[in-house]
């Protein structure tokens, strides 16, 4: 075989075969073809596409790729949740806690940061002593003593999304459906659990824009999972304002507890509801109307804020961060309002220059090696719909002597608009895949 061969069958809307696929991927990883070709061939998929039977494929391709993990050792089904990335996403904190003390296990592998999203291992690793590096004896033994377990992705996972990945990015191939349904999925697999309740966002904030592109997303992604015998769920989310009301990483860790003692805002307590909800109607706990109520009492009881404290606890971290957050996260008094320069209602909020504004004061990473403020980020006092006067405040911006005030303040005027109309309010969940 040969990768020029691969490369024109697909440039002229070939269906590939298992044999070809693992070619290319195992010969890419292996350094046998070169990045021109690999680059080639990911155009062509660009162009041309793949259908569902090869996209399973290739998913299944990569994620042998590297290690896979084993969680058949842990007792029950294990549901794995998956966000495609939004800004003030924090619902990993909440949805876990409740699942978890609704006896489905947790043992999850989470990301970092990623451009103008945030990633769950950043947020808890603000918490003091917090360890999201486990021994692969530590991660199984937590989550068969308190049913949760939460670490970093293991530095074999998946070596051929990492490679794939960095070379779409330098060639202007990562928003196409198949490579990005399975680059999600091949982690997914490999991560090992019984079924997935994916986040897909949609909007301002996410990488999909619009509900149609969204939805071909979530449709690949569950008929990938459904090919490997998986169960699997997408629920489509209003990304076109960020998530609750606090963006950057001991923010969203405080608004995650406030969360957890149903002091949380409307619209990220609803989101994570229902994707506790679907998390336990997949592990077969009871219809999703009897998992909605099943989490709503976790939250209620407090059991779910116990879970939380008793998974800090068991990860290193201080537990009396739950009574104490704001003491004990890492926090700044230098805030700084931004005032509207105009009256009317909201009428947008670029979401995703808000996350590069929070970026800015210094909560993501401009290269690999740059460390993040935990302490900095952004308040939004203000959402979509909300009538605000000229010099009335409607975000905070929590600073540091880092960060880049003019950047940030020039972003946060560029992603507010006006009118004198009252929009249409956008529910949280906009759709379910099934
Ligand atoms: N997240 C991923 O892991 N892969 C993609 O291709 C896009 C978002």
């Amino acid at each position: 075989m040969r990768a020029y061969d691969v490369i024109l069958k697909k440039r002229n809307g070939g269906k590939l075969t298992k044999e070809e696929i693992e070619y290319m991927v195992n010969g890419y990883v292996r350094g046998e073809v070169p990045d021109y070709q690999m680059a080639a061939f990911l155009m062509a998929v660009y162009f041309k596409h793949m259908d569902a039977e090869e996209r399973a494929t290739l998913t299944e391709v990569m994620a042998n790729s590297g290690d896979r993990v084993d969680l058949s050792s842990i007792p029950g089904i294990k549901i794995d949740k998956h966000s495609t990335g939004g800004v003030g996403d924090k619902t990993t904190l909440v949805v876990g806690p409740i699942v978890a003390s609704l006896g489905v296990p947790v043992a999850k592998m989470s990301g970092r940061a990623l451009g103008h999203t945030g990633g769950t291992i950043d947020k808890l690793e603000s918490i003091p002593g917090f360890r999201t590096s486990l021994s692969e004896e530590e991660f199984f033994e937590n989550v068969r003593k308190i049913g949760i377990a939460v670490v970093g992705q293991t530095a074999n996972l998946v070596p051929a999304d990492k490679k794939i990945y960095a070379l779409r990015d330098a060639t202007a191939t990562v928003d196409e459906v198949s490579l990005i349904a399975s680059s999600i999925m091949s982690k997914k697999l490999a991560g090992g659990a019984d079924g997935y309740v994916l986040d897909v966002k949609v909007g301002s904030g996410a990488f999909m824009k619009t509900l149609e592109q969204a939805t071909e997303l979530a449709q690949a992604m569950v008929g990938i999972a459904k090919s490997h015998g998986k169960k699997a769920v997408a629920v489509l989310t209003n990304m076109d304002v960020p998530l609750g009301k606090m963006v950057g990483n001991s923010l969203e860790v405080f608004e995650a507890i406030e969360t957890l003692k149903s002091k949380g805002p409307e619209d990220f307590t609803l989101l994570c509801l229902n994707l506790s909800a679907w998390m336990c109607h997949l592990a077969e706990k009871g219809t999703f109307e009897e998992c909605f109520k099943m989490a709503e009492e976790s939250l209620k009881s407090g059991k779910a804020l116990e879970k939380f404290r008793e998974f800090v606890k068991y990860q290193g971290g201080n537990p009396e961060v739950v009574d104490r957050p704001t003491e004990i996260l890492p926090m700044t008094d230098n805030i700084i309002e931004f005032t509207s320069e105009q009256e009317g209602y909201i009428t947008t909020i670029d979401t995703e220059k808000i996350g590069i504004a929070s970026n800015y004061l210094g909560a993501g990473r401009k290269t690999k090696e740059d460390t993040i403020d935990y302490r900095v980020g952004i308040e939004i006092l203000k959402k979509l719909g909300d009538y605000v006067k000229k010099g009335e405040p409607i975000a905070k911006m929590y600073i540091s002597e880092k960060s880049d005030l003019k950047e940030a303040k020039k972003l946060l005027a560029e992603s507010y608009k006006f009118s004198t109309e009252r929009p249409e309010p956008k529910p949280i969940v906009l759709g379910i895949v099934k």
